[in-house]
């Protein structure tokens, strides 16, 4: 199987976001940056698929500035899911892919929304939210998180699959992999290249902090409880 991976640079999760004097959206000057937590997760499924035997090939994409270094769509603008997914179909009909294995979003906007879009552009099957994914002969087997626990799918190849949290713990790369990795060829595109409008279909109307959060109240016993709810018209 062929494996295509693609993966999007955010700020890191470590970092305490903050929102720009004109609301226009989040800080990103001096900020540091990386991979998104849930693609190292795709990355790492893909990783072990591979030594697995079950995969043969995987290539790795990612749409964003030239230092997203994995670069292969190189563009400043801001992307939407849906610019993204309609890219992401250009590659796959360029690599032919068996499978696309995304995180379930991305942890900058938590648009959650690219996944399932590149599988309606493409008229794929989709397993979204995996907790466990397994080669089942020419099917694959997904274990998916809902609400209610977990469900079980079962894809026809090729099919689009995105991450949760626990379907692996991504391993730390060596110092000799990451070398090894550095000189691995980069081919870079332009979303001209793909004929891909990529103009913003959305309007961000104002970006806030959250609200503070008011401190608590310890009460006496539940009947103070109970009488504070009323009048706070909570109950
Ligand atoms: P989202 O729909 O934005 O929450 O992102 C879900 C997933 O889509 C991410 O975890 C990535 O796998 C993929 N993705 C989103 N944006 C990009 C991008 N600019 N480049 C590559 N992959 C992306």
């Amino acid at each position: 199987m062929k494996v295509l991976v693609p993966v999007k640079r955010v700020i890191d999760y470590n970092v305490k976001v903050r929102v720009k004097p004109d609301k226009s959206g989040v800080d990103l000057a001096n900020v540091k940056m990386s991979m998104n937590p849930f693609d190292e997760i795709s990355v790492e499924e893909a990783v072990r698929m591979k030594e697995a035997g079950t995969v043969t090939e995987i290539v790795v994409v990612s749409i964003g500035p030239q230092q997203a270094q994995e670069t292969l769509i190189k563009t400043d603008a801001t992307v939407e899911p849906l610019a993204v997914a309609k890219l992401l179909a250009k590659v796959v009909a360029e690599e032919k892919p068996d499978l696309v294995i995304l995180g379930k979003q991305a942890i900058d906007d938590d648009s959650n929304q690219t996944g399932q879009m590149l599988a309606a552009l493409l008229d794929w099957p989709q397993g979204t939210f995996a907790y466990k994914l397994e080669k089942d002969g020419d099917k694959l087997k997904v274990t998916r998180e809902v609400d209610g626990g977990l469900q079980t799918v079962s894809l026809a190849l090729p099919a689009v699959v995105t991450v949760d949290l626990r379907l692996n713990e991504p391993r730390y790369a060596s110092l000799p992999n990451i070398m090894k990795a550095k000189k691995k060829e980069i081919a870079e595109k332009s979303p001209e290249d793909y004929g891909v409008d990529i103009s913003p279909r959305l309007t961000v109307v104002s970006v806030t902090e959250p609200a503070v959060r008011q401190a608590g109240e310890k009460v006496e016993d539940v009947a103070t409880l109970v009488s504070k709810l009323k009048t706070a018209g909570a109950v």
